[in-house]
């Protein structure tokens, strides 16, 4: 398969780039020069390496679920075990390679925003560490509804800021974390929780998430000899998914992202900015996001709070253009199914937000048979969402 490669710094084809006030553009350069010059120095990467291996538990295993993959038409299905990753999920990957930039950079302060608290709750953890001062900016709604995540962050030392503008959740906390930045970068470090924002975020968070996918292709072809007919994951931001593709881009399979249709697409009660958005631009970068006819960004809903955004990543605007990557949807009900299932087949409980990826994989291992080989990122484990106390929605 042919690949069309982004040649623009910061752009992929048409999508990415720098949407800023002057005033964050050198922050943003330090970091890009920073980035660049880190990743490929060797002490950084060993230290990196070393708290990979030791320290979040990496690599995490790939599994073959056998049970599970009975509910898949008989399909084999492998999972990547992000769950297993200290912390519950892959953002640890990401936060603790920016948390190691930041101390190198001479950063000595942390913030970051959070949804789930997923990302709050790897930040914070970073942040003890490495002994840096971590502030939180979370919506009221989400501190309501993730409650625990928001007692883990106050155990780790962090300080959560609770945003009141807009609808209280992720976009709201985003927007106050980048408002603080414009005032602070000189001594803190913003650590963003997906591949999104001005560049080189979207790069740099792929990066640092591409452990996923070079460890999983590694791991596939080890334990099954080939690689598989298809890549399953879930797309909020789209760090998990752009982090298990990138490594497998330059091989000729399919690779499919699943958004969340929360109520159903027709239903205008959903996050799926890939499948039901247009381009524009937030937080920052030109990408596809959820707006009304006026161009104001929509409300979202999902019943995964880690989904709830209405912005994507820009690499997966690009990747949906070019068709090297297709996005679908599942709606809540069908998340919740799968969530079920996997529970019951191979006493794993899911975070809701994988189980988007795992309805994916019901559907398409039907469609494939017996014969048909799914590796499906497993992104994050599932006891944040045992109880659920208050989802508005
Ligand atoms: C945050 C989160 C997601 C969504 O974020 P991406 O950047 O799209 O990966 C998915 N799964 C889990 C478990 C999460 O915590």
């Amino acid at each position: 398969m042919m690949m069309k490669t982004a040649t623009t710094p910061g752009r992929f084809g048409e999508f990415g780039g720098r949407y800023v006030p002057e005033t964050l553009v050198p922050a943003l350069d330090e970091l890009e020069a920073a980035f660049d010059r880190l990743w490929n120095d060797d002490d950084f990467r060993a230290e990196l390496d070393m708290l990979l291996l030791d320290y979040v538990g990496r690599p995490t295993p790939l599994y073959h679920a056998s049970r599970f993959s009975e509910r898949c038409g008989g399909a084999t299905v492998y999972l990547k075990r992000e769950d297993l990753a200290h912390t519950g999920s892959h953002k640890l990957n990401n936060a603790l390679g920016q948390a190691l930039l930041a101390r190198a950079l001479g950063k000595t302060r942390l913030i970051a925003e959070t949804g789930a608290g997923q990302h709050g709750v790897a930040t914070a953890t970073a942040a003890a560490l490495l002994g840096l001062p971590c502030q939180v900016y979370m919506g009221r709604t989400d501190m309501k509804r993730q409650r625990l995540n928001l007692i883990r962050m106050e155990l780790l030392g962090a300080e959560v800021i609770p945003v009141d503008s807009g609808a209280k959740t992720l976009k709201d906390a985003t927007s106050q974390a980048i408002r603080d930045w414009m005032g602070s970068y000189r001594d803190t470090h913003y650590v963003i929780g997906s591949c999104v924002g001005p560049h080189p975020y979207p790069l740099m968070v792929r990066t640092f998430q591409s452990v996923i996918g070079v460890e999983a292709r590694r791991q596939i072809l080890e334990q099954h000899g080939e690689l598989p007919d298809g890549l399953v994951a879930c797309v909020g931001g789209g760090s998990n998914a752009i982090g298990l593709f990138h490594p497998f881009i330059d091989d000729d399979i399919p690779m499919v992202g699943v958004e969340a249709a929360g109520a159903g697409l027709a239903s205008g009660r959903h996050s799926a900015s890939l499948v039901g958005g247009r381009a524009g631009v937030l937080h920052g970068s030109y990408s596809f996001l959820l707006q009304d006819d006026d161009g104001q960004v929509a409300p979202t809903h999902s019943i995964a709070a880690g989904l709830d955004y209405p912005g994507v990543g820009p690499e997966h605007a690009w990747l949906q253009a070019t068709g090297r990557a297709r996005y679908v949807s599942v709606t809540d009900d069908e998340a919740s199914a799968a969530y079920s299932a996997l529970a019951k087949t191979e006493g794993i409980i899911p975070a809701l937000e994988s189980s988007h990826a795992l309805a994916y994989a019901m559907s398409w291992g039907r469609e494939l048979g017996p014969d048909g080989v799914l590796l499906v990122n497993l992104s994050g484990r599932g006891d944040k969402d045992v109880v659920r106390d208050d989802d508005d929605g």
